[in-house]
């Protein structure tokens, strides 16, 4: 008697029923998962007494220094930083930041006030960050990104008037319905669709697009489920709910808002994700708690050599004193290549050719306090994103402390679109926090009355990684080279990684380099 492998029925059901269907099966296999994180790495037979150095905090090189550690390593890392997280990183009231240039900002946020300049969110499928919060006992919280409450604005749409997120949507999905089920209905698919799922799909339609029994997407009680209404429903003589009046479907179709309406349905964007309680440096903290007694802080590394015997590495306390080394057996570097690039190294030329030749992209973020949660208390909004085609992007509500009496911090921006972030590379912070309240008082004329105080992070003027996240001009052709293990050197972090800005892409990537570096030490 055959049996059939996996490997045959999957083929087999490939064949007949197509990728989508063996996709299903090989996740239902538990092939094909979301990400490539299988649970806790596993290091096993470390020859005792080797040392591997690790250079840079954020959490590559934490996630490194703790794995490493527990596999009995002898572990040491060295952090230009006065604390450990890198760009996984909260500014609260009490902080102080000095940029690229010089410029300080002392941040003023009423006490549990706070913004992640960097991440800020995360999704479902980040299986390894949400496992390493389980084991470091960082608490979560849902994040909300998408809210139909919140806005969308275009400075040349109807006066630059802005709409809420739920009319655009109803609006396109009603007006895209009723096309499809005329289309339907007058037999034009009829060489895609059979007859009888002619039928279902215009039943479908009629559902999904909240059209009327003849197909018409028009004000009145089935569009208004949509889209909301100009009453809404109450009590007493006048409880009664009345409908709102749809947009009509060429204003809908030249807007472009509908440019927006996918992005928190992308794999990585959610309609609602993670956030840890209190600010995202929970997670640096969690992981510092575990690896803090590894951690030279204030240690700039300047040079990087290795040879047949070892690893040398020239740091500078930051604070002051006599320049230093350390050295070790082994390297793990997660030093952006930004910054790795300026500094004097010996390893080999296909690594350094990647490194010198990594981009990094700017992005600026704005976190700006105001008296009292005005998005809350005038304009029902509670978390969630409001975008616009202005420079600053988006405005984000704050997930947390809804309903709470005194200020809220919201997030006045987000840009990563590249020449935007060079404007305001070239602008002081005032003057760029002077901008996000420009642009973000014309969707919330509430801005000015209210404003508090802010605080702005152009992430090229961060001195200790001068970008956002890596990008490749050529990956591949340089990826392999820049993640090989170089002799006695593994290089790890985001850019290091098919998940480049995300907090994920550190921890995958590091798990990964030290992985192979394991296996060439303990192979001899
Ligand atoms: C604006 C922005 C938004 C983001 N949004 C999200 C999000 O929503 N969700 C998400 O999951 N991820 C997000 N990310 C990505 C995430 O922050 C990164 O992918 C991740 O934190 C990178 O970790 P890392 O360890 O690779 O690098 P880093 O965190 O940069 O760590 C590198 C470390 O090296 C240190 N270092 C640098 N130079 C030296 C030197 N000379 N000597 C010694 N040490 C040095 C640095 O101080 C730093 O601590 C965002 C990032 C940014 C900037």
């Amino acid at each position: 008697m055959s049996t059939v492998t996996r490997r045959n029925l999957l083929g087999m059901i490939g064949t007949v029923a197509g990728s989508t269907a063996m996709y299903h099966a090989m996740a239902a296999m538990g092939h094909a998962q979301q990400s490539s994180y299988t649970g806790p790495i596993k290091l096993d037979g470390a020859p005792q007494g080797t040392k591997i150095l690790i250079l840079g905090a954020g959490l590559a090189g934490m996630t490194a220094a703790l794995e490493m550690r527990a596999a009995g390593y002898e572990v040491e890392v060295l952090e230009f930083r006065e604390k450990a997280g890198g760009r996984c990183w909260t500014l609260r009231g009490g902080d102080t930041y000095t940029e690229l240039g010089g410029a300080v900002q002392n941040v003023d946020f009423a006490e549990g006030n706070y913004i992640n300049p960097g991440p800020w969110r995360i999704p479902y499928h980040h299986h390894a960050v949400l496992d390493y919060c389980g084991r470091l006992g960082v608490q979560l919280e849902p994040f909300v990104q998408e809210n139909y409450q919140a806005y969308l604005h275009r400075s040349d749409v109807n006066g630059g008037a802005r709409q809420r997120v739920r009319d655009v949507k109803a609006d396109y999905r009603g007006h895209v319905s009723e096309l499809l089920s005329k289309a339907a209905e007058k037999g034009r698919l009829d060489d895609m669709v059979t007859e009888e799922d002619r039928e279902i799909l215009i039943e479908s339609l009629r559902d999904f697009g909240g059209l009327t029994d003849a197909g018409e997407y028009k004000r009145g009680a089935e569009s208004a489920e949509l889209r909301g209404y100009d009453r809404w429903a109450g009590a007493g003589a006048d409880g009664a709910p009345i409908p709102s009046d749809p947009v009509d479907r060429d204003e809908v179709l030249r807007s472009r808002y509908w440019e927006y309406l996918a992005a928190n349905q992308i794999t990585n964007h959610q309609a609602t994700m993670f956030q840890p309680v209190g600010g995202m440096d929970s997670i640096a903290r969690g992981f510092e708690r575990e690896v803090g007694d590894l951690i030279t802080y204030n240690a700039k590394v300047t040079a990087l050599q290795q040879d047949e015997n070892g690893v040398t590495v020239t740091w500078t306390p930051t604070e002051g004193g006599e320049q230093r080394t350390s050295t070790a057996d082994y390297c793990v570097c997660t030093i952006p290549f930004s910054i790795l690039s300026q500094i004097d190294h010996n390893l080999s030329s296909g690594i350094s050719n990647a490194i010198s030749e990594m981009p990094y992209n700017g992005s600026v973020k704005w976190g700006l306090e105001f008296k009292r949660r005005f998005w809350e208390q005038d304009d029902r909004i509670y978390g969630g994103v409001s975008f616009t085609d202005q420079a600053i992007g988006q405005i984000s509500y704050p997930s947390t402390g809804y309903l709470s009496d005194g200020p809220g911090v919201l997030l006045g921006g987000y840009t990563w679109r590249g020449p935007e972030s060079y404007k305001f590379n070239a602008m002081q912070p005032e003057e760029r926090i002077e901008w996000a309240l420009r642009m973000g008082e014309k969707i919330h004329p509430q801005y000015r009355d209210e404003y508090k105080t802010g605080v702005t992070v152009s992430w090229h003027k961060v001195p200790w990684v001068l970008g956002c996240s890596g990008l490749w001009n050529d990956r591949e052709r340089d990826y392999a080279d820049a993640i090989k293990v170089d002799n006695r050197v593994v290089c790890a972090g985001e850019h290091l990684s098919y998940l480049p800005a995300w907090q994920e892409g550190a921890i995958l990537s590091s798990l990964d380099a030290i992985g192979r570096l394991h296996s060439k030490i303990v192979q001899g």
